[in-house]
């Protein structure tokens, strides 16, 4: 046995961090169900085969393996991840380590992990993004598990993870559980930040009439700005892009309709059960939702009319900046609601999730990279930590600063028939937060009157019950 490592399930993710890892100079055994897909894996992986070896039966991979054994899995999340344990298992001895490096919802991993352990094994559920991209070069990876299991193979993990300045972006962010929980919210975070960039090309586009190459070079533009990031960098990518049958930008060609796997619905559900509002993100999920329910969509259309979206106003300079304020506040705010939402996750379950390692790790090698993440990462290394991003002086400053462009750029888009959920989701939560008085007031006084909940007084302690009139006279 000479192989450090195991990655099972040779897909796009698993193929590439198995040759990520062969790269790095260790051994790693390689196995898929279907054993075509082995073959083909070590093909591809050319020079870097030397250090691969390719299993084409279980028994075969678990003799490859140096014990104590390390077993990560990147199969398609869910069920065929149990699947692939259950044949795993009688192979396996006390003290080896399986890790799920797949999408898990962290209900699952925490649920395999007791299960494995009270059987005498390790188990780790590993969060890995950035893509096809990432698994080849370096992702970010958020672990979770036994701590003397992620310390056994955390010198493989930490040399295949992406650098920012040199330093690996891959952390131990607590048991079982917490690697997935994470990565869970840095797609939800993903989603609203996607659905931002997009509403932010839809004003452009309907709202002040630019063409796609124009929106591009402004796209570019903002790649060197406070929104620098991976996505608006694909952005530009995407909108330079022609479709070769047509001629036409390709976004053009492309219909508008997006599937989603479950990791962005589970951020919003997670908000949800905590209580912390995620209104940007979860209106992302549901614009995707949306997005894909065509029919429906035909049928609101054709009944009530096109949106008539109207002209925002002149592509001037000045519109553009104020997109480019509207959707920094944005952007900012729905970070500010994805680490509240880990904030309260890890209360809840008691994790003490490091909300500045998570931002430092996500500055390199995930899709949501980007320069506001080493500001994030400095504001949640202060002593205390802050309440919220937005009470961080620097953000704060820079919603202030941007607030008249979104709250002017979003009630004209509104007025004018756009649609900018996650936008307007971002600033009516900033607009709920920031008012001194809300009109909850008169939500008290309807649950007193119909459920004598009572309320309290701003001007009595104790509870209250009002002098409720019989009717509306
Ligand atoms: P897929 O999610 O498409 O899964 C395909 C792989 O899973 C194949 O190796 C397949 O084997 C295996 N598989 C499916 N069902 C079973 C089963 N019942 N038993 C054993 N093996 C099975 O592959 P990806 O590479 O896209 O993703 C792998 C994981 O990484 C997923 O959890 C995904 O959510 C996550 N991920 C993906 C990213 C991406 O950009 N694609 C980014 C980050 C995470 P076979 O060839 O035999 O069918």
């Amino acid at each position: 046995a000479q192989a450090d490592i195991a990655v099972i399930g040779l897909a796009v993710m698993g193929r590439n961090l198995a040759m990520n890892i062969a790269e790095k100079g260790f051994k790693v055994a390689v196995y898929n169900r279907s054993s075509s897909r082995t073959d083909e894996a070590m093909a591809e992986a050319g020079d870097l085969a030397g250090n691969m070896i390719a299993c084409h039966s279980i028994e075969e991979l678990v003799a490859a393996l140096k014990p104590p054994r390390a077993l990560l899995l990147m199969v398609k999340a869910g069920e065929a991840v149990d699947q692939t344990v259950e044949l795993l298992k009688p192979h396996l001895s006390k003290g080896d380590i399986i890790i799920d490096a797949g999408n898990a919802n962290y209900r699952d991993s925490i649920a395999r992990n007791d299960a494995l352990t009270a059987e005498g094994f390790q188990f780790l559920g590993v969060g890995v993004s950035g893509g096809e991209e990432g698994a080849r070069h370096g992702p970010s990876i958020m672990a979770g598990g036994n701590k003397d299991a992620f310390a056994r193979v955390e010198p493989v993990l930490m040399a295949i993870a992406a650098r920012y300045e040199g330093t690996p972006c891959c952390a131990y962010m607590g048991p079982a559980g917490a690697g997935h929980f994470v990565k869970t919210l840095h797609n939800g975070i993903e989603y609203a930040d996607m659905q931002m960039i997009a509403e932010a090309y839809g004003l452009m586009r309907a709202g002040l009439g630019m063409s796609t190459a124009a929106i591009a070079d402004v796209f570019e533009g903002w790649t060197s700005g406070p929104l620098a990031s991976y996505l608006i960098e694909i952005t530009v990518q995407a909108l330079r892009t022609t479709d070769p049958a047509t001629g036409k930008p390709i976004v053009d060609v492309i219909l508008d309709s997006a599937g989603q796997k479950g990791t962005g619905r589970w951020s919003a559900i997670e908000a949800l059960d905590l209580g912390v509002p995620a209104s940007a993100i979860a209106a992302a999920v549901e614009a995707r939702g949306l997005s894909s329910a065509r029919a429906l969509r035909q049928a609101v259309n054709a009944a009530l009319g096109d949106a008539e979206r109207g002209s925002i106003g002149s592509a001037t300079p000045e519109a553009v900046a104020d997109i480019e304020k509207t959707l920094l506040a944005g952007k900012i705010l729905a970070y500010a609601q994805g680490f509240d939402v880990m904030a309260a996750g890890s209360k809840q379950f008691g994790w003490d999730l490091p909300l500045a390692e998570i931002a430092r790790i996500w500055r390199a090698g995930c899709i949501i990279r980007s320069r506001m993440l080493d500001r994030m990462s400095e504001a949640y290394s202060a002593t205390p930590a802050p309440a919220s991003l937005i009470l961080d002086p620097d953000f704060a400053g820079q919603i202030k600063e941007s607030l008249p462009a979104a709250r002017k750029t979003l009630g004209h888009a509104v007025a004018e028939g756009h649609a900018v959920p996650a936008l307007t989701s971002a600033l009516n939560y900033l607009q709920q937060l920031r008012a001194s008085r809300s009109t909850v007031d008169l939500v008290q006084a309807q649950r007193d009157i119909f459920g004598a909940h009572g309320f309290e007084r701003i001007d009595q302690p104790g509870a209250h019950h009002g002098p409720w009139h019989s009717g509306a006279e």
